[in-house]
């Protein structure tokens, strides 16, 4: 990555030292504006494209370092590098436990500057790498209509779900949910309407569970929810109450599906047939209605 892109932001009350860092920025091939104080640095951090920021603290007489998150929460990436004369090292210190990036003492070596600023902006760069991988990866596992985690995140955490109950051990449910005659609503409704609905079932399920159970989309008009350390019991009372819940509130039914760890199931595959079986069984009882998975009945 070329220097030419990185734009510098220097603060120092005194005018010769500002006009000495600019022209040896400029001289490095960094972009560069000054700011004498720190109301102006702020104002000039807002335009959004400085990456890091050179603010000199000898002449600092408060103690604290409130500056810092201020530039921070302008853009967490940004990088502040103190500058101060030796006698000031112990806050330099301090403003770097308070979240600086570096120090250096002034007047500057160029090249140890040379060198702190190298890191730095390597250092910006990781950052954006690492957010945009996180960004991707969220991406990746979220479902674009619902908002709800998908099915290649449910696979993920139902493995993960089944090794901890496993190990402690413990319970958990798996709850399979299909909406009753969804095509038949598309048909008389529209699509577009049936999307909303998708979304409103989907936020029903979020807003009638509790916070540690998750809410996935499971594919077109099926759900799929997972209730950590709940049993059978339990989980046969929270699917009894969505499918009344969602009957009263919304113009279609859902038929759901029950099955639970340890009895009904010891791999992720097995659970989630037996789960599907229950749903398929609820649907050719009448629908509208849950099943828990029986073995006997099978
Ligand atoms: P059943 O009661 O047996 O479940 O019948 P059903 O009509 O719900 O099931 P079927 O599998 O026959 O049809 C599912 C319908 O769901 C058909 C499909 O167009 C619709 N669907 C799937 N994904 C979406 C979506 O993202 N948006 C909308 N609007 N409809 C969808
Ligand atoms: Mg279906
Ligand atoms: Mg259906």
């Amino acid at each position: 990555m070329s220097s030419e892109e990185i734009n510098v932001l220097v603060i120092d009350i005194n005018a010769s030292t500002r006009k000495l860092w600019q022209e040896f920025l400029l001289n490095e091939g960094y972009k560069t504006e000054s700011a004498a104080t720190i109301d102006e640095a702020l104002r000039l951090a807002q335009k959004g494209y400085f990456k890091i920021i050179i603010l000199d603290i000898t002449a600092k007489e408060k103690s604290g370092f409130e500056e810092l998150q201020n530039f921070k929460n302008i853009n967490h990436k940004i990088c502040v590098i103190v500058s101060t004369a030796r006698p000031s090292i112990k806050s330099a210190v301090e403003a770097m436990r308070e979240g600086a990036y570096d120090y250096v003492s002034m007047p500057f070596e160029p090249e140890e500057i040379r060198m702190v600023l190298r890191r730095a902006v390597e250092r910006y760069y990781l950052l954006v790498e690492a957010n945009q991988k996180e960004y991707y990866r969220e991406l990746s596992i979220i479902d674009g209509l619902t908002g709800l985690h998908n099915h290649r995140y449910f696979h993920e955490i139902i493995l993960r779900e089944f090794s901890r109950a496993k190990r402690y051990p413990q319970a958990f449910s798996l709850l399979m949910v299909d909406i009753d005659a969804f095509k038949s609503y598309n048909d008389t409704h529209g699509h577009l309407a049936g999307d909303d609905l998708l979304k409103s079932v989907g936020r029903f399920f979020v807003e009638s569970i509790r916070c540690v159970d998750m809410v996935f989309r499971y594919g077109g008009e099926e759900f799929a929810i997972l209730l950590p350390q709940t049993s059978k019991e339990g989980a046969s009372a929270v699917a009894a109450r969505i499918v009344n819940l969602i009957q009263k509130s919304t113009p279609i039914t859902i038929s759901v599906g029950v099955a639970s760890f340890p009895e009904d199931g010891q791999s992720k595959e097995e659970l989630i047939d037996h789960a599907d079986k229950a749903l398929y069984q609820a649907k050719c009882l009448g629908k509208g209605r849950m099943c828990v998975f029986d073995r006997e009945k099978q």
